[in-house]
């Protein structure tokens, strides 16, 4: 069943009240902290190279993000985007935001890549087979995005 059929705790998750990342300070595995946001990235993936940008305040919608945080928010969108780009080498990166079981405003990137299994098509995380990464692929990514992330300068 939909977070949103039981009002009171959607109301509660939309708040800020109930939010499990506002109750505990921020996301899961944070591998950065950029201006607006952190940048999460777990071993069980949909694709390899994926991450999820989770904004520092909490918004339930884009439309929800105060001036100049906005702005700013999407200028770390593209530095994240650049880093696992250039990190994947992906043909095609890919962003959704949702906020469907969690309405605290992430928005995920996926690389993509010729002949990945869903080409021509939205990712579909229940259809992925675990594991994503081989052996210490997973470490070397997280790694190497890290590095991009901190080698370039704030767009
Ligand atoms: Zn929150």
């Amino acid at each position: 069943m939909s977070a949103w059929n039981d009002k009171d705790r959607w109301t509660a998750l939309c708040s800020g009240a109930a939010c499990p990342i506002c109750l505990r300070r921020g996301p899961l595995d944070v591998i950065a902290r950029l201006e607006t946001s952190w940048v999460t990235m777990q071993e069980a993936a949909p694709v390899a190279g994926y991450v999820c940008l989770v904004s520092k305040i909490h918004a339930v919608d884009l439309h929800d993000l105060p001036e100049p945080f906005a702005t700013a928010f999407m200028r770390d969108a593209q530095r994240v985007s650049k880093a696992v780009a250039s990190v994947t080498g992906a043909v095609k990166m890919n962003y959704e935001i949702h906020g469907n079981s969690i309405p605290h405003l992430h928005m995920h990137f996926f690389p993509r890549h010729r002949g990945d299994q869903f080409e021509g098509q939205p990712i579909n995380p229940s259809l992925v087979a675990q594991p994503v990464y081989s052996q210490g692929e997973f470490d070397r990514t997280r790694e190497a995005i890290v590095l991009a992330l901190m080698s370039e300068p704030p767009l």
